[in-house]
């Protein structure tokens, strides 16, 4: 089943797998959100099963 995450600043980010999503969360949290910096339990906090 496939994850998304909300992102506050708008973007989904969507992945299949947790590990990709967690790559996937914490690429954009560097490259949008200035150097921001999540944990793999952020992460998965964040996440939520896509409908
Ligand atoms: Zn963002």
């Amino acid at each position: 089943m496939s994850k998304i995450v909300n992102c506050p600043c708008g973007a989904t980010v969507r992945a299949e797998t947790d590990d990709e999503l967690i790559s996937q969360v914490q690429t954009h949290a560097r490259e949008i959100h200035d150097g921001m910096v999540i944990s793999r339990e952020q992460a998965l906090e964040m996440a939520k099963p896509e409908a």
